[in-house]
């Protein structure tokens, strides 16, 4: 069995589905677990649905809401060249459990209503993809990832919760297996045990994807992207970015962890213990080698850049010269944790601790609060972070010339500085 994840980009457009059923035969008569992402950019789109309501405009989250439908409903009926249709039924059913939830006034905080309105983009993009499928005689079922992945009720950022979920995919994938050789569901959202949903942070549906392979002893991962495969810089960035067709999952974790935007960090987890191959390849030239992501060494790699930006760098100064020793470090960690938030870098001297977070002004404005208890603190915004894995010298001061550095830091694979 193979997993196979269609990101936003590759169904936003009724040309782009359509290839998928072309990607989908050269699979023959192999077992399918597919994950689909909500299509486009709908998952921001929800995002200002959501904050609409919760900030009590209520007219405004429906008709922003009403330009999405129109989109799926659109987007199905092109695709299929019907304008009603069982699936346009299951969509408008989605739609207005949704509506339902805008009617009323929000109570409960603003996490939970963001699952409650972002979950569906996944249920309408998979709804659309599974239909037209099957109508091109790929024949597949559908399932409501809600029913199989228990999480807790951290919303936004939910965790899943391993045994009752494997438990739930095991047995209903292979009775969906004795029906069907394909299976399509959503990445990125679960539910809790009392049946509301939740999301496991943005961008999670290749963490979903990898779930189901771990779970589901999978033969390899494939995540279908607008990219060619991993490269060793944003091409958008870098237009002579090359591809690297070989990684191991230590050199994409920390690839993802200074923020490339490759592939969800916590993705590599389930795949390595199982040791699990991912495949990263381009639905525009499907028949493209791509990347191979795996267990083995690989020697020789470029370099590899990675740019973070909205960077924080929080200035932690001793109010009265004593040394920022084991004590007020711990209490400085103690703040990370209670705010969910954990650093990108960090580095001392005596008297001063210096952090650099991610730009949540909330948390920012939180941890500056609570640490200003101990230490003057200075804030810094608007921030750029630089990481070269794998660094010369050359492309390093290639890179950082006429760069106003702020702290630097260096292991013998990595550099990372951070500029303005
Ligand atoms: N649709 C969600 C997002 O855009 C999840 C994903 O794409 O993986 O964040
Ligand atoms: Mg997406």
């Amino acid at each position: 069995m193979k997993i196979l994840k269609f990101g936003g980009a590759s169904i936003s457009t009724v040309e782009r589905i359509k290839n998928i059923s072309g990607i989908l035969k050269n699979y023959h008569e192999e077992q399918l677990v597919i994950v689909i992402s909500a299509v486009g950019k709908t998952t921001n789109a929800l995002e200002k649905v959501a904050s609409a309501f919760f900030e009590g405009d209520k007219q405004t989250a429906l008709n922003l809401f009403a330009e999405l439908k129109k989109q799926h409903l659109s987007l199905l009926s092109e695709l299929t060249e019907e304008t009603e249709s069982e699936s346009s039924e299951q969509l408008i059913n989605f739609f207005t459990e949704i509506e339902w939830l805008l009617h009323d006034q929000p109570i409960r905080n603003y996490d939970y209503y963001y699952d409650q309105i972002v979950c569906v983009g996944e249920l309408l993009s998979s709804t659309i993809v599974s239909y037209y499928l099957n109508k091109q005689g790929i024949a597949n079922g559908w399932i409501d990832v809600r029913d199989l992945f228990r999480t807790d009720n951290n919303f936004r950022d939910a965790h899943i919760d391993w045994s009752v979920t494997t438990q739930k995919v095991t047995q209903a994938i292979t009775f969906l297996l004795n029906q069907n050789n394909i299976i399509i569901t959503q990445g990125f959202i679960g539910a809790t045990d009392e049946n509301e949903s939740t999301t496991l942070g943005r961008e999670g549906s290749d963490y979903t994807a990898a779930v189901f392979a771990n779970i589901l002893n999978a033969a390899s991962q494939t995540i279908w992207k607008d990219v060619p495969g991993v490269m060793n810089a944003d091409p958008k960035q870098f237009p002579d970015a090359r591809l690297i067709k070989e990684l191991n999952y230590k050199e994409v974790i920390e690839m993802a962890y200074y923020g490339a935007q490759v592939i969800h960090p916590k993705t590599i987890k389930p795949l390595q213990n199982k040791s699990i191959p991912l495949y990263v390849k381009s639905f525009i030239n499907p028949d493209a080698e791509g990347t191979c992501i795996h267990n083995n060494v690989i020697h020789n790699l470029p370099p590899i850049i990675v740019y973070k930006d909205k960077q924080v760098l929080v200035q932690l100064i001793s109010k009265d010269f004593s040394f920022v020793g084991e004590h007020l470090t711990a209490e400085i960690y103690k703040i990370f944790g209670a705010i969910k938030t954990k650093p990108n870098l960090t580095q001392n001297t005596a008297i001063s601790l210096m952090c650099v977070l991610d730009d949540h002004p909330q948390k920012v404005e939180e941890f500056a609060l609570r640490a200003s208890e101990y230490f003057d603190v200075q804030v810094q915004r608007d921030l750029r972070m630089l990481t070269i894995r794998h660094f010369t010298k050359e492309l390093f001061d290639q890179l950082t010339t006429d760069k106003n550095i702020l702290l630097r830091q260096q292991t013998a694979e990595t550099i990372q500085v951070l500029m303005h």
